[in-house]
């Protein structure tokens, strides 16, 4: 039986960041992966600067970006409904990246499946790398709860049933994970009153802006991809994606017609539901991501309801924290599982954070009510002009710091619309962007 010193279960975007960064350091790394590659099911593609400045320290930045198409906007708009049914706009919101310190002050498009690519040709390039796929992990074979020691693992590799050991296990398996199961975690869930449909399709060559149309009852999400392709997003009312399909696929396409006319006829070329992913949002949340040698990332850790679009961000960001944090353990050779902790200590606050935000985001779009509307139009509105707000809201969403939200933000929101200039605020505050030392505490410093 071969011995390794990380085993990773899931070859997701978390899994696979994290396989670069200990096969590039010559740590002997296991991959399995269940699904055979390239998989076919619609996944995150908006890559937020966090996670873009993550891939620069790890050397790989160049072909994402080249693979990527470049949103320093997003333009959102919230569409007033006239008597005859037809929509106009009732107010533009830009959320601006590009107000950002960072050297991408941008959040990029990629398809999904090409930035997973990406990374496995490069963990491949590594001979301290291996890849099992497919395969599947079933269970822990040998394990020692006193001393929360999980050493052998049960994999399906090639019809055949193999162990595996290793110094440390990641589940990295997305939001059904066996190894959050196997460590005894409990789950909190949080389900949604909506859900929704999303496809990718072609676009015209000069739809280059990502943008976000929400009426009191319905919202759609456009967000051009390389290649002249869109990724559209549409909230639906449970039960109507059935109700949906038994009326016709012109039920899909109606929609776009009303909020975004310039890409009806492209839509036409979806002739068929099964091209169609349904998506349930959930939102999960536990309270530990280490237990002895085991440790989760990704969405195995804390599945995001996906209207900030975080989830795949979170898995990157995991992986690289945690990537760092064992390449230095690997460095130095501390090798007591107690060291993992700084990986909790520093993601477990930033996800939470982002899964409340998420969540807050969700909020604000679940109620299919022309009050509730207006109330959305409200907050977005102060956000918009605000600079301090504004600043805020990118800040905290692009993983590249916290500025956290305070009762003076409350007066902010309820504040006359007007009352502040742009100009009259210095609103890129360093002090709230994560430094090395927020990113990677053990470093720098005598731990023990
Ligand atoms: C339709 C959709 C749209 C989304 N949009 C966005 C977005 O715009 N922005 C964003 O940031 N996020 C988005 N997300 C979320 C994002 O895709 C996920 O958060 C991200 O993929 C999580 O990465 P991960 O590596 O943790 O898990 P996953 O991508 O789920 O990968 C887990 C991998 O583990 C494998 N696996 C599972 N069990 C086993 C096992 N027992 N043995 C071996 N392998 C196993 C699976 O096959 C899978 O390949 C979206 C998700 C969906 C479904």
């Amino acid at each position: 039986m071969k011995r390794y010193d990380v085993v990773i279960i899931g070859g997701g975007v978390g899994g696979l960041t994290l396989s670069v960064k200990l096969a590039k350091a010559n740590i002997n790394v296991l991959l399995i992966e269940k699904t055979k590659q390239p998989g076919k099911i619609y996944k995150g593609e908006l890559l937020q600067p966090k996670s873009l400045e993550g891939f620069l320290e790890m050397g790989i930045s160049e072909p994402i970006v080249a693979e990527s198409l470049s949103l320093p906007i997003i333009h959102t708009y919230e569409m007033k409904q006239k008597h005859d049914g037809s929509l106009e706009k009732a107010l533009y919101i830009p959320l601006e990246y590009d107000r950002l310190y960072s050297p991408f002050p941008e959040a990029r498009m990629i398809p999904h499946e090409k930035l997973k690519a990406i990374l496995l040709n490069e963990a491949k390039s590594y001979t301290s790398f291996e890849y099992w796929n497919p395969a599947t992990f079933q269970k822990f074979t040998k394990t020692d709860e006193k001393n929360q020691q999980y050493d052998r693992a049960e994999v399906r590799y090639n019809d055949e049933v193999m162990e595996v050991e290793a110094d440390y296990f990641v589940g990295a398996e997305g939001r059904s994970s066996l190894m959050r199961k196997a460590m005894n975690q409990h789950v909190v869930t949080t389900q949604y009153n909506h859900q929704f449909l999303t496809v990718t399709f072609p676009r015209p060559e000069n739809f280059l802006e990502a943008r976000m149309y929400a009426s009191h009852d319905s919202f759609i999400g456009l967000f051009p991809l390389p290649d002249n392709q869109v990724r559209s997003v549409m909230l639906i009312k449970p039960g109507q994606y059935k109700k949906m399909k038994k009326e016709g696929i012109h039920t899909f396409h109606e929609p776009f017609k009303r909020f975004e006319p310039d890409l009806y006829e492209d839509v036409q070329s979806i002739q068929t539901w099964k091209d169609i992913q349904l998506m349930i949002p959930i939102r999960h949340n536990i309270h530990q991501y280490v237990k002895g040698n085991a440790v989760i990332i990704g969405d195995a850790a804390h599945t995001v309801h996906p209207m900030a679009g975080e989830g795949m961000n979170l898995a990157i960001q995991d992986a690289v924290v945690l990537g760092e944090l064992l390449v230095w353990m690997f460095q130095e050779q501390r090798f007591e599982s107690h060291y993992l902790k700084y990986y909790e200590k520093v993601r477990k606050k930033r996800s939470d954070r982002l899964s409340r935000l998420s969540h807050m985001s969700a909020l604000a779009y679940t109620w299919p009510f022309k009050w509730y509307q207006k109330s959305r139009m409200f907050a977005l509105k102060r956000l918009e002009r605000h600079p301090i707000l504004h600043y805020k809201h990118m800040l905290n969403i692009s993983g590249v710091g916290w500025w956290p939200y305070s009762i003076v933000d409350g007066f902010r929101f309820l504040g006359p619309r007007n009352a502040y200039l742009k100009s009259r605020f210095n609103t890129k505050k360093k002090a709230v962007i994560f430094s090395e030392q927020d990113d990677y505490p053990w470093q720098n410093k005598q731990v023990k």
